[in-house]
């Protein structure tokens, strides 16, 4: 009498390997809770129960019922899932995520006066549940879901600012406000990232803090105005982000995110690990004697300190290397009165950048060499008035993988590049000189950034597929009681 079910049973127990695939269908997806449709699993090992039958008297033969237990390695794809979870909460809600993008760029707002901006962020956190401060930094609204007790803390930013360009067809009329940076587009990404976080339920999966952050006032503009709000003690620097450094919300923050538009590339693209200028600001008053434009010496003039400072800060230019890439924009923003007057006062501002600290440093020591040099030859006075700028951007490395690969999932490694230098400057500098921070830039946009051509042309790419990436790479993060995110706050260092 031969068995061979039951044989066939007994080698499937004991023989712990690879014994075929199987498709995941709408039919067997039960058997595989972690998995996804049409994806195909190898059947790692096979456990049987078995049980014999008797014999039936007319057959020589026995049967078997073997039941199986698919004991299969999923590797990647419970995460796989949880993205997809992910991706899924944010397309079910692609029209409140594009609303808020274009909300925002149809009611563009100034930095520090992004009011309405402000309440319709806490509005969609309403609606998710999220609860928040507000009121922080004047119009900052930071929401926080998760677990308040966890040790890891990522925080998702969008920035809240337009900046001024009257020539811009969707600028404000009155304040001449346009969202001419695609700011609008950083609020919707992260509001789009909040959904898929929040609806995704990846939440009850992760112990750790998530903290969805519209902050004010990145761009460095309106100094007078920023200047009575220092005076009236409503903040004490000149950009929000500086000002929640100061008030010390980051202290909380282990790792930060954002994505900033990339001018005149429309079509999707993302630029990973590049840096920005830092500068500090200075403003250089000359104060001489005024005197009859005809009688030059009995006074002193203030104008001709300041021209003798420009020449000296050009003469330093040949001193500066490369590599540091310092740029000195002065203008002379008083240079007299009238014509016929000796001028008794001459103003310089500029702004003095350079890829690190050490640089600016330098550079800022030169200028202030050249004013009281220039002062000191015509016999003048000179005060300087130094402003914070911002600090250079410096962008993790570790989390800007991260965040390739998941965009990777939605474009062609073709269309990444890496390590493209900004000239410009941004405050989240100052925030990746304190903890792991990332702003890559992304395509999807067109026309130079702060001119009138400037537009989105990818709506789906720059509301939500950025949104997506953003969500899955704090997936990523937090997954595996916070792994990645630890390793990356461990091998963070300060900047000096
Ligand atoms: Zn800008
Ligand atoms: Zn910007």
């Amino acid at each position: 009498m031969k068995c061979w079910c039951g044989s066939m049973a007994e080698q499937l127990i004991c023989n712990q390997q690879v014994v075929g695939s199987t498709p995941i269908t709408s039919s067997n997806m039960g058997a595989f809770p972690s998995g996804q449709r049409g994806q195909t699993v190898n059947l790692l090992s096979v456990t049987s129960v078995v049980r014999i039958h008797p014999l039936p008297p007319e057959k020589d033969d026995c049967y078997a019922v073997v039941f199986f237990l698919y004991l299969v390695d999923l590797g990647d794809t419970e995460v796989n899932f949880m993205k997809e979870r992910i991706i899924e909460a944010i397309d079910n809600n692609r029209d409140a995520i594009i609303s808020c993008g274009e909300y925002i760029l149809n009611n563009p707002e100034l930095g520090f006066k992004e009011f309405k901006t402000s309440e319709y962020v806490k509005n969609e956190f309403t609606k998710l549940g999220i609860p928040y401060r507000d009121n922080v930094a004047i119009t900052g609204v930071i929401g926080v879901v998760g677990d308040p007790n966890a040790d890891i803390n990522v925080c998702v930013i969008g920035e809240m600012d337009a900046i001024k360009c009257f020539e811009h067809p969707n600028a404000d009329p009155i304040t001449g406000a346009v969202h001419a940076c695609g700011h609008n587009a950083q609020i919707a990404q992260m509001i789009g990232a909040a959904y898929g976080i929040v609806k995704s339920g990846v939440l009850n999966e992760c112990s750790c803090k998530i903290t969805f952050l519209a902050v004010p006032a990145e761009e460095f503009a309106e100094l007078d105005y920023r200047g009575h709000l220092i005076n009236d003690g409503k903040i004490t620097y000149m950009s929000g982000k500086q000002e929640l450094i100061h008030l010390g919300f980051f202290d909380d923050v282990d790792i930060a995110m954002m994505i900033h538009a990339q001018a005149l590339t429309p079509a999707p693209r993302l630029f990973m690990n590049g840096s920005s200028l830092g500068f500090e600001a200075k403003k250089i008053t000359f104060t001489g004697v005024s005197a009859h434009g005809s009688e030059p010496w009995n006074g002193v003039n203030a104008l001709d300190a300041a021209v003798m400072t420009i020449n000296g800060i050009n003469a330093n230019r040949t001193t500066f290397k490369d590599s540091d890439r310092v740029r000195i924009h002065p203008i002379i923003s008083n240079g007299g009165d009238l014509v016929n007057v000796i001028p008794n006062k001459a103003v310089i501002e500029t702004f003095v950048r350079g890829a690190n600290t050490a640089a600016i440093v330098d550079a800022c020591n030169k200028v202030d060499n050249a004013a009281k040099a220039g002062a000191l030859a015509m016999g003048a006075s000179c005060e300087i008035e130094n402003i914070k700028g911002y600090a250079p951007l410096m962008q993790d490395v570790t989390l800007s993988k991260i965040f390739e690969d998941n965009a990777l999932e939605f474009i062609g490694s073709d269309k990444v590049e890496h390590f493209m230098d900004m000239t410009g400057s941004t405050d989240m500098g100052d925030v990746s000189a304190i903890l792991p921070a990332i702003q890559p830039t992304i395509g999807g946009f067109d026309g130079a950034l702060h001119s009138k051509d400037f537009t989105i042309v990818d709506k789906e790419f720059v509301y939500l597929t950025a949104s997506k990436i953003l969500a899955c790479t704090v997936y990523d993060l937090i997954k595996d009681n916070c792994a990645i995110a630890r390793k990356i706050k461990s091998e963070f260092k300060h900047e000096k």
